[in-house]
């Protein structure tokens, strides 16, 4: 007999009531005593959940009043000293979100999902301040004292991988430092009846070193010690841990926990070594992280292959990972095709047929006859690939010839082309792209959204709001305009919906960080565009004045990035129809007099796999696609990128594959940093080191301006150059962005002059 588990659950409540109540606890419109038992009721409903799904073990502790690195940090005691002097909640949201004295913790994502965690920062030490665990545990066995629950806690080495080591010690040292903790909580929590503790180790999926890996070894021995009856699960998720197998089974622990969906080595890892008879295993066979339904008889047939030779009452049968990833149910989604829903699978689906699977698997496959027919039905459903395919696409990316990926002349040869055709100065400025999205602006979309104000008075409003921030940029005097996006309310679902292929859900909610969440897109078939999507609001912008205007799209990688891809073909098929639908939109922009365009691209470094091993290849794919949206042009025309990360030393070489005219690129935190490794490395092509950081509220003044661009022009050739703020500025407001573009345009005007005096 199997038991079926899942590793984590979305903690937002199923209409984000984790949102409102935390919110509202923070606005101070609750009371603390009410904050809590609304946390409660979320949680309490999510165990529920697993109860009424028939799940065997359910997971206790990952659920969290913000973030789970964040509570396993307080666990620790690793409180940087600035927040020493706070307590309780207030200690824990300042870490979070920063109060006015303190800046917050850095905000990192989770491995290369959307989710972002909280960054530990290890300055000293570690001591048990609170074992959460037992607290939880001890909780939710008196409130449903016939269930079975699993605890759940990141293990040590993904802790400190994740963590930002100030203490001056190594990983290694940290990691010996930190294994009596561990142990301890270890011991704490086998004084109490729960059967399994779940140790989230998915930093195992990515490059370990030897020398970590045995130090991996050690840590697990120590804390491991005093576990008594209480047994430990190592689990591991978003990659495979083929290498390292046999050593993983070896640790002092009871079993391992696989990926199966996106690990696509561990099966043959298991083939290979088996499973240790005292051992236990985890089959992670369905998805976690995405939202189509499994094919069941496919997980099924798996499960049964891999456990040919294990004692089945040793297996644990669940999916790929946390599915804090994924929406929460299905439920209410009204408004989507019938065929397209059928085929979905939220948390609560995913829950469903992990419960299927288990009991299929234990008592055979005719035991769950009625469901497998079902979902047989579902992948030959005509309604679907009717809504879903569309073979013009499919003939267009089949066609594709290796010129369409490449511009026709060098960067060396275009560059002078452009600067006559455009006639720009040296140290051309631009901005990103957005300008501040205004109460005024929200307010209107809101009402115009709700059918409130009719759709003439709408577009008239867009249309004065882009001559007003044209007009604004000419006083200024930036040299490459922009229309400022006021049409826009995400980068993603602005093009999303304008494009064939994308769906959209009411109420598909998934935490992107603490209380915020969002409703990522779902790409269901092939993509394509039926009309052009930005060139009404470029057009009317440039018609506003006599410089370029820069034409604003996001581009194919980032798409489908923050986006759910589809599972029917590879991410790689649907960017390169992405990009064609954007290259004809780059076309368009062309023919109505628009020779600058930018491709933002702040999602690419994001999508690396786990293991560097497999960067290659998707840094490939995500080049070729960007390649192929932007390289139709006519040598005179400028394609502009952007991307919104200054950690970019070890990925260059793609960035400059992209071939863009012109990068601009987040730098004004890193300072320095950027220009020293793009010298080094000969970068070509133009590039604008962001000078002003547009995510702090501080107006820089003319002479920090000139500092940077001092900087700047000592380490990077001239004709290179470009100024402009790091990001774009739609979350600030007008009486910061005037000021600051002032000075910024202010401090290149006195650098142009002594430079023009050389
Ligand atoms: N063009 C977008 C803007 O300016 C880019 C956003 C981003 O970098 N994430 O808002
Ligand atoms: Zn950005």
């Amino acid at each position: 007999m199997a038991f079926s588990t899942s590793l984590g659950y979305p903690r937002i409540g199923k209409n984000r009531e984790f949102k409102k109540a935390i919110e509202s606890f923070w606005k101070k419109t609750i009371t603390p005593e009410q904050f809590l038992k609304d946390l409660e009721t979320i949680h309490t409903s999510n165990i529920f959940q697993h109860a009424r799904t028939g799940i065997d073990f359910i997971p206790i502790g990952d659920f969290s009043a913000y973030d789970l690195m964040l509570e396993t940090a307080l666990m620790l005691g690793v409180v940087p000293a600035r927040f020493q002097s706070l307590n309780g909640w207030d200690r824990y949201y300042a870490m979070a979100r920063g109060t006015q004295e303190t800046t917050a913790c850095e905000m990192k994502k989770w491995f290369d999902s959307n989710y972002h965690y909280i960054m530990p920062e290890i300055e000293a030490g570690f001591s048990l301040t609170q074992n959460r665990l037992t607290l939880l545990y001890t909780w939710a066995r008196s409130k449903f004292p016939d269930k079975n629950f699993r605890t759940v806690l990141i293990g040590p080495y993904t802790f400190l991988k994740l963590s930002r080591i100030k203490n001056k010690k190594t990983l290694i040292e940290n990691l010996a430092d930190i294994a009596p903790v561990y142990q301890k909580i270890i011991a704490e929590l086998s004084q109490t009846d729960c059967p399994w503790l779940q140790m989230d180790e998915p930093s195992l999926c990515g490059d370990v070193t030897q020398e970590e890996l045995k130090a991996v070894v050690q840590t697990y021995a120590t804390l491991a010690a005093q576990k008594k009856d209480l047994k430990i699960i190592l689990q591991t998720y978003f990659g495979d841990v083929a290498d390292i197998y046999e050593t993983l089974f070896a640790l002092p622990v009871d079993g391992l926990g696989l990926d199966l969906v996106r690990g696509e080595k561990n099966r043959a890892a298991i083939h290979k070594h088996g499973v240790p008879k005292d051992k236990w295993i985890g089959l992670g066979v369905v998805d976690g992280r995405n939202i189509w339904r499994s094919a069941l008889r496919e997980p099924l047939d798996i499960l049964k292959e891999l456990t040919l030779n294990i004692d089945p009452s040793r297996v644990f049968i669940h999916p790929s990972c946390s599915l804090l990833h994924l929406p929460v149910s299905l439920q209410g989604e009204d408004k989507m095709a019938a065929p397209l829903k059928k085929r979905l699978a939220f948390a609560n689906e995913r829950l469903e047929e992990v419960a299927t699977l288990t009991h299929g698997f234990n008592k055979g496959g005719a035991s769950i006859i009625a469901a497998l027919k079902a979902n047989d039905a579902l992948w030959t459903d005509k309604d679907f690939e009717g809504l879903a395919f569309n073979t013009e696409t499919q003939k267009r990316s089949l066609g594709l010839k290796p010129e369409d990926f490449k511009r026709t002349k060098s960067f060396k040869e275009r560059l002078p082309l452009q600067q006559k055709s455009l006639g720009l100065p040296i140290l051309p400025t631009t901005t990103i792209g957005s300008f501040p999205q205004t109460e005024e602006i929200r307010k209107i979309r809101a009402r115009w959204k709700k059918g409130e104000i009719p759709q003439t008075e709408y577009d008239q409003f867009i249309e004065k709001e882009i001559q007003k921030v044209v007009q604004l940029q000419e006083e200024i005097g930036l040299d490459v305009l922009v229309h400022g996006e006021p049409e826009r309310t995400d980068m993603v679902e602005y093009f999303a919906q304008k494009m064939n292929g994308f769906a959209f859900t009411q109420n598909g909610w998934v935490q992107s960080y603490g209380t915020r969440c969002i409703r990522p897109p779902i790409i269901f078939g092939d993509v394509s565009r039926t009309e052009p999507m930005t060139v009404k609001e470029s057009k009317l912008a440039q018609s506003f004045t006599k410089k370029p205007m820069k034409g604003m799209l996001t581009g194919p990688v980032t798409l489908v990035n923050w986006s759910f891809p589809r599972s029917d073909v590879s991410k790689e098929t649907s960017a390169l129809q992405i990009a064609l639908a954007l290259r004809d939109e780059v076309s368009d922009l062309e023919k109505a007099g628009i020779h600058v365009i930018q491709i933002d691209e702040p999602a690419l470094r994001e999508g690396l796999p786990l293991k560097k091993d497999d960067w290659k290849n998707y840094l490939q794919w995500a080049v070729s696609a960007f390649k192929l949206s932007s390289s139709g042009v006519a040598d005179t025309t400028q394609i502009h990128t952007h991307m919104c990360y200054s950690e970019f030393a070890d990925i260059l070489e793609s960035i400059a594959a992209l071939d863009a005219d012109a990068l601009s690129i987040e730098d004004s935190r890193s300072f320095g940093r950027l220009a020293a490794e793009l010298a080094e490395m000969h970068y070509q092509n133009g590039i604008g080191p962001g000078v002003y950081d547009v995510h702090s509220e501080k107006i820089p003044p003319e002479s920090e301006f000139m500092e940077r661009i001092k900087f700047l022009t000592a380490n990077i050739p001239l004709h290179q150059l470009w100024i402009n703020p790091d990001c774009g500025l739609k979350t600030r407001g007008y009486k910061e962005v005037v000021p600051a573009l002032k000075n910024m345009l202010a401090a290149v005007k006195e650098v142009r002059k002594t430079l023009e005096g050389k």
